[in-house]
């Protein structure tokens, strides 16, 4: 992060002016993000900070270029850079997971999902329905041929993590656009252990006979044996699908290997590209050969144009995601989060599936008589910033919840080490075992009032600057 800052601060610093003349408030925004993100102790656990590099990248003419279709072959004139783009982009992609196939055009995480959902469908449903009436497209198909396949879409059937566990929406939730337009059935964790149970999914999945097996989280605190999934999913003849938008940074690390990589057993892999992973927002799919030509129709079947200065970014932050220090950033992002599990564990604090063996710590709040709402506020309170979850059976539902998610990407982007994240568990057992949930005027305990003791949070922000000024975030970046 450190070798480009000085011509970096320039860029921006001159940037930053040339926005100003045209709307001033626009670059004071921009200016006063920078500001909070730096004294900020940020734990959550799906955000990072790319590399100046990566930022830089994504203010460009790419931008203002329309690039429908896929390499070689758009529905536009004139991108030959744009194809250049896209191809280093895959290209870095391919090469850091090891698969078959990278399409680098999803805008985000959800987008890559729908994509891989579109592949799918189009692969085993309408891609057999097509060969069977001797149509080349859906478009040579009869009225009644065509009712008759949309009829065998409305029959589809995903399985993936509930939400309630830890999985996303996007993995079958009902008010999602996956929960409507499949048929969704969710697997849940072991109510005593709270880790997945896979003989329980490998029968339920017999039982339900799902098209699509989804493994992937966005706040379960273990690794998933992407082997077992595997099994399940040819037990079934169900396609399996991966989402890492969570743990693609320790995958591209090689924290996660042999059955702990899901790109050597899934059919198709999405993720984010901002999360542990820490390039620009964005998206991705991996997919063996049989579905990269389905994945190819994501833009404009089911995606917009393609933002060609984000691909830009991608295929930096890949390159970046390829290097030995990122490696090592990998690394120390699981063992932070060993240490920040540690710290809360030894304080008295229950978490969910008792620790971690990934990124993320899920802690009951309960165990200081306050709803998710009111830890998360009281910490937000305290400078301290984290996002409320639901746990497993929430007795506060999924509004208020009974937990805090926290995680280490972004405060090891910064440098900090396990002793600063066991001072971090520290913070924030002091601020939860100070604050009081605030009785409602039904006499029951409200479900977001709190009262935090006097002087906490001033205390608790002075020690996360101390921390926060030994790690510096974008060293040598001076806006002026
Ligand atoms: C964050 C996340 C997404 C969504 O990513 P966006 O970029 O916000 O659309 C999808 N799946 C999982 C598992 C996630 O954690």
């Amino acid at each position: 992060m450190t070798d480009h800052t000085a011509t970096a601060a320039h860029a921006f610093n001159d940037t930053l002016s040339v926005i100003a003349s045209v709307e001033p408030r626009i670059a004071d925004a921009i200016r006063s993000e920078l500001a909070d993100q730096r004294v900020s102790l940020k734990l959550i656990a799906s955000e990072n900070y790319a590399s100046l590099a990566t930022l830089l990248t994504m203010g460009n003419w790419l931008s203002d270029k329309y690039a429908e279709g896929t390499i070689g072959h758009r529905f536009y004139a004139g991108c030959q850079h744009v194809d250049a783009v896209e191809a280093v982009a895959a290209e870095h992609a391919r090469e850091l997971f090891g698969a078959e196939y990278a399409y680098a055009q999803p805008h985000s995480g959800i987008d890559a999902n729908l994509v891989a959902y579109w592949a799918i469908l189009n692969a085993r449903v309408e891609s057999p329905a097509l060969s069977r009436l001797g149509a080349r497209t859906v478009n040579d198909l009869t009225e009644a041929d065509w009712e008759a396949l949309r009829a065998e879409f409305n029959t589809q059937r995903v399985m993936g993590m509930s939400l309630d566990v830890g999985g996303h929406l996007t993995h079958g939730f009902r008010p999602n656009i996956s929960g409507k337009m499949f048929h969704q059935r969710s697997y849940g964790t072991d109510p005593t252990t709270e880790l997945i149970d896979y003989d329980k999914l490998l029968a339920d999945a017999k039982e339900f006979k799902p098209l699509i097996l989804v493994a992937g989280y966005s706040a379960y605190p273990r690794r998933v044996n992407f082997a077992r999934m595997r099994e399940i999913a040819d037990a079934v003849g169900a396609v399996l699908f991966v989402d890492m938008a969570h743990f693609a940074g320790l995958v591209a690390g090689k924290v996660f290997t042999g059955e702990e990589d899901p790109v050597p057993y899934a059919d198709i892999v999405a993720t984010t590209t901002h999360k542990s992973l820490r390039g620009p927002r964005g998206g991705l799919v991996l997919a063996t050969k049989e579905f990269a030509e389905f994945v190819d129709k994501g833009c404009p079947m089911v995606l917009g144009g393609p933002l060609s200065h984000m691909m830009a970014a991608k295929a930096v932050a890949l390159a970046e995601a390829r290097t030995r220090p990122f490696r090592t950033y990998a690394q120390a992002v699981a063992d932070n989060a060993q240490s920040l599990a540690e710290g809360l564990l030894k304080r008295g604090v229950r978490l969910v599936t008792g620790g971690t063996d990934n990124h993320l710590v899920l802690f009951d709040t309960t165990t200081f008589g306050l709803t998710g709402r009111q830890a998360e506020s009281a910490l937000l309170d305290a400078g301290v910033v984290t996002n409320r979850n639901s746990i497993p059976n929430d007795p506060n539902g999924a509004w208020y919840t009974s937990g805090v998610r926290i995680g280490t990407p972004a405060l090891t982007s910064r440098g900090f080490g396990a002793a600063e994240f066991d001072e971090v568990a520290d913070l924030i057992v002091g601020v939860l075992s100070s604050t009081l949930p605030v009785t409602a005027s039904n006499g029951q305990p409200g479900k977001a009032k709190y009262t935090l003791a006097d002087g906490v949070a001033s205390r608790t922000k002075a020690r996360a600057a101390e921390l926060l000024d030994k790690f510096p975030l974008y060293p040598g970046l001076e806006l002026t």
